[in-house]
């Protein structure tokens, strides 16, 4: 029986191991918990989710939620056990993070080929063993050094900010009795999903601009990394303040399709709260990722009036993104240029979030298993969701070829647009509306994959 060692037991890890076992591969999982943890882990678990418990939505509409359902397609096992761990989150897939992790990991102890390894690695194995790198954007320095080494090129350091969690019974709700005017109210934008998944604190306008100077003027942690460039998507929500009086109101603190009972109407700008735990009994303030210290957290977001009293179970926090350059040093199989045998999956590839990471641990896998059986490569049509993102690493995604690599999430940019479709002979091009094009792509990419997948 052939062997793949995969060196880190997160969720590109995971689901490569288990990609490789479903081939009928020997794996040797090594995974540095509980001897070391990273800034970002509070469990011993494999598939710990380090922050949201969302993997985001389960729309097809969304790309994120395409690419999911491409990876149920492929028999994702990180994916089956989001679905049965799901907790109430409107029309994200959210998880219970421990039952989570238990299931995943319940799965990969249970299979007879896997052998756990606990304990850093601190150093690139020298043998030929085939092996995935998946130690993901906090990867210890001894490794992070050894790559920088043999990549001939500097690591980058990147960094990017989580939002605070607080206990649910410290937020003011509008049912319970003497609640104050600025009570949070439980609803999902535009009435989807249970009207219990998210609690709404408003604000009205000065309430809000009171919000903006303080968020302005507060203190923030680690002057050195001052300079730190975030990624858009996850900016801190101070850095946001910073770039106009309504950037939040039509960001993260949206209003819309949040009437207030109480008024029927829209508030001026909403913090939402999206529950932690199945139980829910705390609650992670969406999009309020930030570095404030943690004084001016509660400052600061003691001023929405319906956390004047929040308890809060993490503060936010900045932390670290390791990535390769992957268009420079990695070749069309995810493997370092010069080291065939040397794989890389997950963020550490410049891949961003959860469910892109995922889907970079199965598509490597796939990748080493056809490699191990003497199979061509073929990686999931451009037109899908997981050939989109397998290409971005290879920087189909730079307007100009001296770019700088982005790690990114999944978007439709990464999938040609429908009108590139080919005409046939006499056939005139029709101006497609968003809707139609949406659906479109929706379309193309499941008959695409499909495809793909049955020829395999
Ligand atoms: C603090 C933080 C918050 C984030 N929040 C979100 C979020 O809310 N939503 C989202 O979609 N994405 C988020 N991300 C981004 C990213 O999606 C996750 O980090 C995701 O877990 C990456 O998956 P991965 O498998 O590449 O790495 P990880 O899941 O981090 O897995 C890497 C594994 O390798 C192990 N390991 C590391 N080094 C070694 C070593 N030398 N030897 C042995 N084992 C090692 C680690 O212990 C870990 O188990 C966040 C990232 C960070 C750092």
């Amino acid at each position: 029986m052939d062997r793949v060692r995969v060196i880190g037991a997160g969720l590109a890890g995971c689901e490569a191991a288990w990609q490789l076992l479903q081939r009928g591969l020997a794996v040797e999982l090594r995974e540095q918990k509980p001897a070391r943890r990273t800034p970002a882990q509070t469990s011993d678990r494999l598939a710990e989710l380090v922050c949201s418990n969302s993997l985001r939505s389960a729309n097809p509409e969304n790309a994120v939620g395409l690419l999911k359902e491409e990876l149920s397609h492929c028999g994702s096992l990180l994916l089956r056990c989001a679905h049965e761990t799901r907790v109430p989150a409107g029309d994200a897939l959210a998880v219970d993070r421990e039952r989570f992790a238990a299931a995943i990991e319940g799965a990969l102890l249970a299979h007879p080929a896997l052998t756990l390894v606990r304990g850093e690695v601190t150093a690139l194995p020298a043998d030929d063993v085939p092996t995935i790198v998946a130690t993901g954007p906090l990867t210890g320095d001894a490794l992070a050094a050894e790559l920088a080494r043999l990549c001939g090129s500097e690591r980058l350091a990147f960094f990017d900010a989580i939002a605070p969690i607080v206990e649910a019974d410290s937020v003011l709700v509008a049912e319970a009795p003497d609640a104050p005017p600025g009570a949070a109210f439980f609803l999902s934008r535009w009435g989807k999903g249970l009207g219990s998944d998210y609690l709404n604190c408003p604000l009205d306008k000065e309430q809000y601009l009171a919000f903006l100077a303080a968020l302005r003027e507060a203190d923030r942690a680690v002057e050195h990394v001052e300079d730190a460039h975030y990624f858009e998507g996850c900016l801190p929500i101070e850095v946001m303040a910073e770039r106009g009086d309504d950037t939040l109101r039509f960001g993260p603190l949206k209003p819309v399709g949040l009437d207030d009972p109480r008024t029927g109407r829209w508030p001026y700008a909403v913090v939402q709260l999206r529950k932690e735990d199945v139980h829910g009994t705390a609650y992670n303030l969406v999009g309020c990722q930030t570095r404030l210290m943690q004084g001016a957290q509660r400052a600061v977001f003691g001023l929405v009036p319906a956390l004047a009293t929040a308890r809060f179970l993490r503060f936010g926090a900045i932390h670290r993104n390791t990535y390769l350059d992957a268009p420079a040093v990695l070749d069309d199989r995810n493997a370092l240029r010069g080291r065939p045998t040397l794989f890389f999956a997950g963020q550490i590839t410049g891949v961003e979030g959860y469910v892109e990471s995922i889907a970079s641990g199965l598509l490597t896998a796939l990748v080493v298993a056809d490699g191990l059986a003497g199979r061509a490569l073929e990686v999931p049509p451009a037109t899908t969701a997981l050939g989109g993102l397998w290409r971005h690493a290879r920087g189909t995604q730079r307007a100009h070829g001296n770019d700088a690599y982005v790690p990114s999430n999944v978007t439709w940019a990464m999938i040609p647009p429908v009108d590139e479709d080919p005409l046939a002979p006499g056939q005139k091009r029709k101006k497609l509306g968003k809707g139609e094009k949406r659906a479109r792509l929706v379309a193309r990419a499941r008959r695409d994959l499909d495809a793909w997948w049955r020829a395999r």
